[in-house]
């Protein structure tokens, strides 16, 4: 399974991406996709998601019992989630680049928390900061059918 989610080759690294529920309320989603879409990455699974309770308590399993954690879950289950799995070199170092700092006071200007936040509580994204982290959200919030193996015609324009 984890091999499924985690291929072997580099250039085709995944990582879990999501649009928060105040990135869905703001109208960021396409800005957000289009940023992944237009840097090279493949969109291998996407899907729009009313996240439970339970599910927030695995994706963020770190963190539970921490006095920010009930706050924080409760706004993550107030909305919609888009969740997305990205696929390319790197992309799971780089997809932290581009969301930027944790805290978006502190994310630099053309991140996506520096563009688009203001708090650390409503920094719009999410992203996986390992590839350990990406093998176990992606398993978590994905079925393996719901990721797609597909061959983009603009590799060869990406990847040299
Ligand atoms: P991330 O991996 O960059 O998203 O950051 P973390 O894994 O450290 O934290 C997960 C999420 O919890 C962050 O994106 C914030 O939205 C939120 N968060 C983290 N630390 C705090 C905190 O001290 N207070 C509050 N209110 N939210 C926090
Ligand atoms: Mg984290």
């Amino acid at each position: 399974l984890n091999q499924s989610i985690q291929k072997l080759s580099m250039s085709e690294e995944r990582t879990f991406i999501a649009v928060k529920p105040d990135g869905v309320q703001r109208g960021l989603v396409s800005n957000i996709i289009g940023r992944f879409e237009q840097r090279g990455y493949k969109l291998v699974g996407i899907k729009l998601v009313q996240a439970s309770q339970e599910l927030l308590a695995q994706h963020y399993a770190e963190h539970v019992g921490k006095p920010f954690y009930p706050k924080m879950a409760d706004f993550m289950a107030s909305g919609p989630i888009v969740a997305m799995c990205w696929e390319g070199k790197n992309v799971v170092k780089q997809g932290r680049v581009m969301l930027g700092a944790t805290n978006p006071a502190e994310s630099a200007p053309g991140t996506i928390r520096g563009d688009f936040g203001i708090d650390l509580g409503r920094n719009v994204c999410h992203g996986s900061d390992s590839v350990e982290s990406a093998t176990r959200e992606i398993g978590l919030w994905f079925k393996p059918e719901e990721l797609v193996n597909w061959e983009s015609n603009s590799a060869k324009w990406i990847y040299e």
